[in-house]
């Protein structure tokens, strides 16, 4: 019987080790609730790294920490500390995740961490070929493996090969700059079915392709020795059911059912009735524009001193890879603008922004999106963006406003939001001050749309598309051949 066989750079499990004992923890992301749907035959399986360099395993632990990720359909690839520097650290993300989100001046290019990250690469796809069998579906993740699909299809040429990039992919003038940008082109290449997020990625990826390897492209399929690759858009979507049952689950206003930080929202809310709340959730990364969020919310409120004491911006800045400088960097310009503006209005009945600089648990994301009157989503550059569409779904009256970048993938899905260019700041004033005074009859027809559309194509349906395009995409270049 075929399997399928999803290889991404973590697990959907995570690891941890206290006192030589294991504990696993199911990842809640997206990705690992997707792929239920594509991922859970008895002998389907999921490769990737742990999540402990080699150093961090205890070698009589090695043996139970394979079956323990057996029983969750899952094996290992090793990685050392260097190869995790050199290729997650270095490679992806100084030198790819800069350069595919346009920040062309922060993105490195080290002779010696692209050796790794060939290196590892080689490692992933050992690592499927000696579990793949011909007749196996493979679906390769995102830019750290982006040479894996032609490794793999160098020793098993029959077998079929998706890649799905979760990050944008940058114009050609952008990718150009790359030195290993031809080695990248021809890794993907080996690819039956290559997706992106939106229509404008796979049109840059078409571009590359077509300049810089000679090869033929008509429409979205691309003519490479015998075989034709395929390129397409699968928009990822949301467990939309999750976060609209958690909505639906806290607004039923049971006191005891409430969290200790939704009873002290609901508290101030109380206390503060016709002032607004404003939500943002990130990653702390510069490519999701938090600064230039400050300094434009720094603007309004000088623009529009009305305002003060009426509204409140509640900043949820998500700790990331905070061993790359510009992390660092960025994580002391975002404190020190805080400090700023909150010294700069603060009254004594309030504070214009609430800071957290921690990660929350599911719970309590939902107490910030269903307590939030609007969400202000504004990244510089995003593949995607869940957070938008996870704020729309929890709102179960259908109220709330969203203010949302044209450049996150998730623009091309929600018209219905306030679609903003993020640089422009009198753009920016004027769709707060639209959000703060938007009737609930108008946000709950916006919603209302959004809301259907999210609600169908959600992760499931995202992880069946591609698969099934996959298939029929090796149908169709049997019949080719
Ligand atoms: N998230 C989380 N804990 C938090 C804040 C956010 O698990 O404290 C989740 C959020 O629910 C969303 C994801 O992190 O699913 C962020 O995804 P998004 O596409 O918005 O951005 P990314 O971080 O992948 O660039």
């Amino acid at each position: 019987m075929s399997k399928t066989i999803i290889i991404s750079n973590r697990l959907p499990v995570q690891l941890e080790i206290h006192n030589n004992e294991i504990k696993t923890t199911p990842s809640v992301g997206g990705l690992a609730t997707g792929m239920k749907s594509v991922h859970s035959g008895s002998n389907d399986l999921w490769i990737g790294w742990s999540g402990l360099t080699d150093e961090n395993i205890p070698k009589n632990l090695e043996e139970k920490i394979d079956t323990t990720l057996k029983d969750h359909g899952c094996a290992k690839v090793k990685l050392n500390a260097e190869e995790v520097d050199g290729f997650y650290f270095g490679f992806s993300n100084r030198t790819i995740w800069p350069l595919f989100h346009y920040f062309l001046e922060y993105s490195e290019f080290e002779l010696n961490n692209w050796e790794i990250y060939k290196a590892v690469n080689q490692k992933f796809a050992d690592a499927i070929i000696a579990k793949a069998d011909d007749d196996d579906i493979i679906w390769v993740h995102d830019y750290q493996l982006m040479l894996v699909p032609q490794m793999v299809k160098d020793k098993k040429p029959d077998i079929s090969i998706g890649f799905f990039l979760h990050i944008p992919f940058p114009s050609y003038e952008i990718f150009r700059t790359l030195p290993w940008r031809e080695e990248i082109l021809r890794g993907l290449m080996g690819s039956d079915l290559i997706g992106f997020h939106t229509y404008d990625y796979e049109r840059h990826f078409l571009s590359s392709v077509r300049r810089l390897l000679g090869l033929d492209v008509s429409f979205n399929e691309v003519h490479i020795e015998n075989r034709i690759v395929k390129v397409d858009s699968f928009p990822m979507g949301i467990d939309y059911k999750k976060f609209s049952e958690a909505g639906k689950a806290n607004s039923l206003n049971i006191t005891e059912n409430q969290s200790d930080f939704q009873q002290r929202l609901n508290a101030h809310k109380e206390s503060t009735k016709d002032a607004k709340l404003i939500l943002s959730i990130d990653r702390l990364d510069y490519t999701k524009g938090i600064a230039k969020r400050l300094n434009a919310f720094e603007y309004f409120l000088n623009k529009h001193p009305e305002y003060k004491e009426k509204v409140r911006l509640i900043i949820l800045a998500v700790p990331s890879r905070s061993n790359v400088p510009q992390y660092q960097l960025l994580k002391k310009e975002v404190d020190e603008l805080v400090g700023r503006i909150n010294g700069e209005f603060s009254t004594v009945n309030w504070t214009p922004i609430w800071y957290f600089y921690r990660s929350m648990p599911f719970e309590n994301l939902i107490d910030l999106y269903t307590s939030c009157d609007i969400a202000w989503l504004t990244p510089i550059r995003d593949g995607m963006n869940l957070v938008a569409k996870e704020y729309i779904a929890t709102r179960t009256d259908k109220t709330g406003v969203l203010i949302l970048s044209e450049m996150a993938g998730s623009a091309n899905e929600m018209n219905e939001s306030l679609l903003i260019n993020p640089n422009n700041f009198e753009q920016t004033v004027a769709a707060l001050q639209q959000a703060i005074n938007m009737p609930v009859e108008e946000q709950q027809e916006r919603n209302d749309i959004l809301q259907k559309r999210l609600e169908r194509y959600n992760v499931e349906k995202w992880a069946n598309d591609f698969i099934n395009s996959l298939k029929e995409q090796k149908e169709n270049s049997i019949s080719y051949v």
